[in-house]
């Protein structure tokens, strides 16, 4: 069973995949693409040679590639692991038609959870976050004091400028909006994300419990 987890920017979604794998780790293998990327710098194959031309030349890696990555991974854990958790893949619609034919590779079923936030708050709460100037941790807007370190000056972060969020926001939509339709409708499954995070892990689990585990 593979579990896709989807999230605008700035809605908790790496807080929710921690907690899912903090409940249910020794059962779950967690697949970050970019964790995969990193592996392969060390290894010597021809995939991951190709992969160290394209993030050498800091060029975007190419879909087909991707999805090898992914279908190299499947085979290396599919026999050890009876769930999956995906964060980062699918990312497009053709990598999602890539996503079903893998999952039947593998015989798989799926389940898509997608944590849903309106953009005003997620703007609202990363345009007010700000850094300790002598830690470099980050902070809430209404923190007067670095937790970390006691320091009580801040800066604002610079990647957190409204237009960029808007932004970055935007894509996450298009992305989304094209690829869910790919998906079985009845395997999507929307979880209110706007309130406190452990409210959002209890509806995560209870979902979780009745459809997954
Ligand atoms: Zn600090």
């Amino acid at each position: 069973m593979i579990i896709v987890l989807y999230g605008a920017p700035g809605c908790g979604k790496g807080t929710q995949a921690s907690a899912i794998l903090n409940r249910y780790g020794r059962d779950v293998c967690h697949l970050s693409v970019g964790d995969v990327f990193r592996k392969f710098q060390n290894e010597d194959s021809e995939l991951a040679s190709k992969i160290r031309s394209y993030m050498g030349k800091g060029a975007l890696v190419p879909p087909e590639i991707v999805i090898d990555v992914v279908d190299n991974f499947m085979n290396d854990n599919h026999d050890k692991y009876k769930y999956f958790l995906f964060d980062g893949f699918p990312r497009s619609e053709e990598q999602a038609e890539a996503f079903l034919k893998i999952a039947k590779k593998f015989s798989e079923d799926y389940i898509v959870l997608t944590i849903d936030v309106p953009d005003e708050p997620i703007v609202k709460r990363l345009t007010s976050r700000k850094s300790c100037e002598s830690c470099g941790a980050i902070l809430g807007g209404d923190a007067k004091v670095c937790p970390k370190c006691g320091s009580t000056s801040f800066k604002k972060r610079d990647d957190d400028a409204k237009d960029v969020i808007e932004n970055r926001l935007k894509l996450y939509h298009d992305m989304y909006d094209s690829l869910v339709k790919v998906f079985n409708e009845n395997k999507v499954f929307i979880i209110d994300g706007n309130c406190d995070i452990n409210i959002v892990s209890d509806s995560i689990f209870k979902l979780l419990e009745t459809k997954v585990f």
